[in-house]
């Protein structure tokens, strides 16, 4: 059955973008791939936010860009602050103390982003700058939340340790502003909002943090960043690059490019928002708080009596809608629903019509008709404003879009 695929990564990927995959192989060394390379890093340049950073391409997942990050920009031995909103923070601590980096967690309560005032109390606290490092959240996909990293910013800065950031499901979704904000090293990902296959981790690191990692004593190899470097300056990948992915990647940032980042954060706040609303309308409690929504992920919880594991093997196998259950503790709690890659206002619908069918199935009382109104409301701007968009209507959104397949 043909899937519409709303995980929060991998994404589906538009044709344009999977036919560049086809294309045959090049010389990871050649010309041609380099100002592949180059053209990539111009396109990432303003996702980031960044002119005076230093991007490195990794032929990694998030999470070998973020394993880098931490191996190199720190020593084993070395404090770190972390301030996790789900598993995915929770990943980062445990990548630091593989390391041997003695972690300190400012844990988030379930749902909710970093508390700012926590936050610069802590690093308030650490008077004598025991702190070499912090360890953000930019989009938390395991509980679909996102941080206001401009306010995070200013805080981590009065303190002054290095910053990372984990951008990977929250890269391209909204406003970043790494050079104006000071943060030191942040990572992203291909198959996320950027809406290409997996298989390319991206790290935009500050001129500072480069100091960092030539002074740093973790052992590393396959992930050396200044050995990272100097390809990078060549427009190169260290070892065998993943060509096709790069390819892939090129087009998927055209497409960004040619979109515009700002019609794709009101797409993406849009969506969040109509999915969001179909649940409610549908009894589904959303789990992130209000004022920490994501834009990329909507997460609810699974209504008592609902086997969730069925759920969601249901709606994969009838239905033909792929959705992402919750991870460690919130595993069989929660559901999560993506909004990013190439899907339309159409498959937004569909999926929910999907879900209200399979959970009528389990015998929750559901207002026949009522979700998929709540969300056609989003679309069609009947009702409420949607966050970070202050201007537009959807109807204006929906003319911008047009055209991009969606
Ligand atoms: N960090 C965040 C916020 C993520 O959403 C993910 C993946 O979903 C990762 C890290 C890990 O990335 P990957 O699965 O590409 O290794």
């Amino acid at each position: 059955m043909r899937q519409l695929l709303f995980i929060p990564g991998p994404v589906t990927v538009s044709e344009r973008v999977l036919a560049a995959m086809n294309r045959p192989l090049i010389d990871h060394r050649g010309p041609k791939f380099s100002e592949l390379v180059e053209r990539i890093y111009a396109r990432l340049r303003p996702i980031f936010g960044t002119q005076e950073a230093e991007i490195v391409l990794l032929g990694a997942s998030g999470t070998g860009g973020l394993e880098a990050a931490i191996a190199n920009a720190f020593s084993p031995g070395d404090t770190l602050l972390a301030a996790p909103m789900g598993a995915f923070g929770e990943r980062m601590i445990a990548i630091a103390r593989k390391y041997g980096m003695t972690v300190d967690a400012l844990e988030a309560r379930p749902g909710f982003a970093v508390d700012p005032r926590e936050f610069a109390q802590r690093l308030n606290d650490d008077t004598e700058h025991r702190y070499r490092g912090i360890l953000l959240t930019h989009n938390e996909t395991s509980t679909g939340v996102q941080s206001d990293m401009g306010e995070l910013a200013a805080i981590a800065q009065a303190h002054g340790a290095l910053t990372i950031v984990d951008s990977v499901s929250g890269l391209g979704a909204t406003d970043f502003r790494m050079d104006e904000w000071g943060y030191d090293i942040v990572a992203g990902a291909s198959q996320k909002v950027l809406a290409a296959p997996p298989g390319v981790a991206m790290l935009a690191i500050s001129p500072r943090a480069w100091n960092a990692i030539e002074a740093s004593k973790t052992p590393r190899f396959y992930f050396d960043l200044v050995k990272a470097r100097e390809f990078a300056r060549q427009g190169q990948m260290p070892w065998t690059s993943p060509v096709s992915t790069m390819f892939a990647l090129d087009v998927a940032l055209e497409q960004y490019e040619h979109e515009g980042a700002p019609a794709i954060h009101r797409r993406l706040a849009t969506y969040a928002e109509a999915i969001r609303a179909a649940f409610a309308a549908l009894g589904l409690e959303v789990f992130s708080q209000p004022g920490a929504h994501s834009v990329t992920v909507v997460t609810a919880k699974i209504p008592d009596g609902v086997d969730a594991a069925g759920l969601l093997r249901g709606l994969q196998e009838e239905r033909g809608v792929t959705l992402a259950g919750g991870q460690l503790d919130l595993k069989g709690k929660i559901l999560r629903m993506g909004t990013m890659g190439d899907i339309s206002q159409t498959d937004v619908l569909a999926a929910i019509g999907a879900i209200e069918i399979a959970l009528l199935g389990y015998g929750v009382p559901v207002r026949v008709g009522a979700a998929g109104k709540a969300a056609l409301s989003v679309f069609l701007n009947l009702g409420g404003a949607t966050p970070g968009d202050g201007q537009k209507s959807s109807a204006q959104m929906d003319a911008q879009t047009t055209g991009t397949s969606r």
